[in-house]
């Protein structure tokens, strides 16, 4: 009967959720281990112009576990930041980027080297000091930071996210939204925020190529950023003909396993540098 469905559901639902506290709790014993051996790397994926002349790199976070096995983000992050581990995490990657972007201003270079930042970490009432105290302390310019933030961020606290990115876009940072598109956009919100990138997702990249519809959303997209005075990079890009796709429609940048993977820091750092 209904009543008896009812008790079974609950019961079903009560079990999900110790089971998800127990998958919690085991994560974040290895989170917090993982931090203090300083396992969580940065790693660097060039981003090209349209000539393929390489202009900087999106930082993506690996974790490089016990067995000396490569974790992907998708595997962590969200865990890391229900528990706000995703805090001092961010902070040891910010601290790689830094050492990067000095070695990359001593060199003359002036590429731009771009974080994900979580709403978790980004509404943290001394984000800005952090931030500018990491940088300061490896002599890295802020003026070659950009920051991929999530339409999510948006949906937050409107004043402290307006706040918070006013203070960073004066000291130059710039300010990116990623996988534009996929989620809740609020195009007059993000025309009053200092905003100077669309990251366009790549699922709109590798559909283009599908059909005519799919197309012209890609075309809408790019031609948005340009009336908006924005610039755009395409990601996931993987094939010469979205290469010219997009370059054909006026995409600023264009990143992807067709230019390069991702690779470690100082390996992207090697080979970035003239020796
Ligand atoms: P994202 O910011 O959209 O990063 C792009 C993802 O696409 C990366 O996956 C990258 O390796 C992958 N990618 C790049 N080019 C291609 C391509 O041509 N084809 C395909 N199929 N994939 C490509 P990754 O490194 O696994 O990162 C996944 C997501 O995890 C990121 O998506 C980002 O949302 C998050 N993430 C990564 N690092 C960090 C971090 O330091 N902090 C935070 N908060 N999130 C991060
Ligand atoms: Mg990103
Ligand atoms: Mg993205
Ligand atoms: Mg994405």
């Amino acid at each position: 009967n209904a009543r008896h469905n009812g008790r079974d559901q609950i019961a079903v639902y009560e079990a999900e959720i110790s089971e998800s506290v127990v998958a919690d709790a085991k994560t974040e014993v290895a989170l917090r281990a993982a931090l203090g051996k300083r396992q969580f790397e940065c790693w660097l994926q060039s981003k090209v112009d349209t000539h393929g002349v390489i202009r900087g790199a999106e930082a993506l976070m690996r974790w490089r576990n016990e067995n000396g096995e490569l974790v992907s983000p998708a595997q962590f992050i969200p865990v890391a930041e229900r528990l706000q581990l995703i805090i001092p995490m961010a902070r040891e990657l910010l601290q790689q980027v830094a050492f990067t972007l000095n070695r990359l201003k001593t060199q003359g270079l002036d590429d731009n080297i771009a974080v994900n930042v979580s709403p978790v970490e980004f509404l943290q009432s001394d984000y800005v000091e952090t931030v500018q105290q990491i940088f300061a302390e490896y002599d890295a310019p802020l003026s070659q930071l950009t920051m991929e933030i999530t339409e999510n961020l948006l949906l937050a606290d409107a004043e402290k996210v307006q706040q918070t990115m006013s203070r960073l876009a004066e000291l130059g940072v710039v300010f990116s939204i990623d996988d534009f598109g996929t989620g809740y956009s609020n195009l007059l919100r993000i025309q009053q925020l200092p905003i100077t990138e669309l990251k366009i997702d790549r699922e709109f990249v590798q559909l283009a190529e599908v059909n005519e519809k799919h197309m012209g959303l890609l075309m809408a997209m790019l031609n948005m950023a340009r009336s908006l005075s924005v610039s755009s990079v395409a990601e996931g890009v993987e094939t010469a003909e979205q290469v010219k796709l997009l370059g054909e429609n006026g995409a600023d940048l264009l990143q992807g396993f067709y230019f390069a993977r991702p690779v470690h820091y100082k390996t992207w750092l090697d080979e970035r540098l003239p020796q």
